[in-house]
């Protein structure tokens, strides 16, 4: 049977979830007090070095010396640190038992967060909410936060745009902008986990699927996972964390080393060379002999097993041939297949199979002994699909600023 929504902690990779409505839809479903009218201005771009960093770029242990600095006892930087990621206070207003001057300093020197919230809108009965973010130097970044009876899961962006250029994906089409910050990453997750909290829900699960190759910004994310898992703030386990990758190898094999053991996402997209490359240009650097090889290599280090997701495509790579190639390439791998049926993105010329054909795809894998199942993406009319709620916005910007 084929699930409605989604089952795991697995979201849709950037590009594969819900392409909506065209522009005007953002204006009406706006639920913040930003009128979506309002310009949306974009200050001049800053290099990382300058960027400024704010409290959810520190751990604990560089925020008690940042407090040190700042004449302020260690056990000031645990007080606030328990405001922030346990009471989840929107500001350092907030932080009552901690000396005003000491609020008033922190508000200067340190900004709690580097991200302000542009619109949330929200979808499915208000248990898909995604979130429009606004960057110091006017970037958009969008995070999605997706309630499920069981568990509630954040979807979070870890750059600005991407520079892997997948076929089929709003994100991709605009190439990178920028890395995202490690501070930058956290106040999504914080953000997502003071909406579950609005709605009497606690933030279970983090998925790395929103914009962005989380590999090709390898040292933010990390620190970012360090900063989301540490027991005494958000304490997020590893084993609640993802990351995707579209397959840098070589970071395949250093995640393999690091000390916290998350959860790892494949995107697959197809089980041949020549379709793979077509659809996703990162194969003629990493082609699926290496990355395999590299997944093998993961999984005998780690013991852990490896998600790979597929993007379902019709006439493109939903065919039976290429689901028995496909259970060819994975048999004997510890592993499970994630169906993305596609939600296809207005300006590209990719679509979603019949669900007769999705159906028949997921069961010739199953036949075959490979554990597989088809995901629908949540958020269908809210453009959930990372990359087109910035795209639209990006549109809406540019709309505003071209001379009337
Ligand atoms: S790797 Fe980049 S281009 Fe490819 S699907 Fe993800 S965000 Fe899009």
């Amino acid at each position: 049977m084929l699930p409605s929504s989604y089952q795991s902690d697995t979201a849709p990779r950037p590009g594969l979830a819900a392409h909506a409505d065209p522009r005007g839809t953002l204006a009406a479903m706006d639920t913040t007090s930003a009128p979506s009218s309002a310009p949306i201005h974009r200050p001049k771009r800053l290099p990382m070095a300058a960027r400024p960093r704010g409290f959810y770029d520190l751990p604990l242990q560089d925020l008690e010396a940042r407090f040190a600095d700042l004449g302020a006892p260690a056990y000031r930087a645990r007080q606030a640190w328990n405001w922030a990621y346990r009471s989840l206070v929107p500001s350092y207003d907030a932080m009552t038992n901690l000396p005003a001057a000491l609020r008033r300093d922190l508000a200067e020197r340190l900004p709690l967060t580097t991200l302000e919230t542009v619109r949330d809108l929200s979808a499915d009965n208000g248990e898909t909410i995604k979130t429009l973010y606004r960057t110091v130097d006017g970037e958009l970044v969008e995070t999605v936060l997706m309630l499920y009876p069981d568990r509630a899961t954040v979807c979070v962006s870890c750059q600005v745009g991407c520079a892997v250029g997948c076929a089929f994906c709003a994100t991709g089409l605009g190439g990178l902008a920028r890395n995202l910050t490690a501070g930058e990453i956290v106040a999504q997750v914080v953000g997502a986990a003071r909406q579950a909290k609005e709605r009497g829900r606690t933030l279970t699960n983090i998925v790395m699927m929103g914009m962005g190759e989380p590999f090709h910004n390898y040292d933010e994310t990390m620190k970012f996972i360090g900063i989301v898992h540490d027991p005494d703030g958000l304490n997020l386990g590893a084993r609640r964390i993802t990351i995707s990758t579209s397959g840098v190898v070589p970071k395949i094999l250093q995640l393999a080393t690091e000390p916290l053991q998350v959860n790892l996402a494949v995107s697959l997209h197809s089980p041949n060379d020549e379709l793979r490359s077509r659809l996703m240009p990162i194969n003629d650097r990493y082609p699926i002999a290496d990355l395999m090889a590299a997944i093998r290599a993961y999984i005998e280090q780690t013991g852990r097993r490896v998600s790979f997701e597929y993007a379902l495509m019709r006439g493109i790579n939903d065919s039976d041939e290429i689901a028995l190639q496909l259970a060819d390439l994975l048999r004997g791998i510890l592993c499970h297949v994630n169906i993305i049926p596609l939600n296809p993105v207005d300006v590209l010329p990719y679509e979603r199979p019949d669900p007769a054909g999705i159906e028949r795809f997921a069961a010739t894998l199953e036949r075959a002994g490979i554990p597989t199942t088809v995901r629908y993406s949540r958020g269908l009319e809210i453009d959930a699909a990372c990359g087109q709620l910035r795209a639209k916005a990006e549109r809406l910007r540019e709309d505003q600023q071209a001379p009337r």
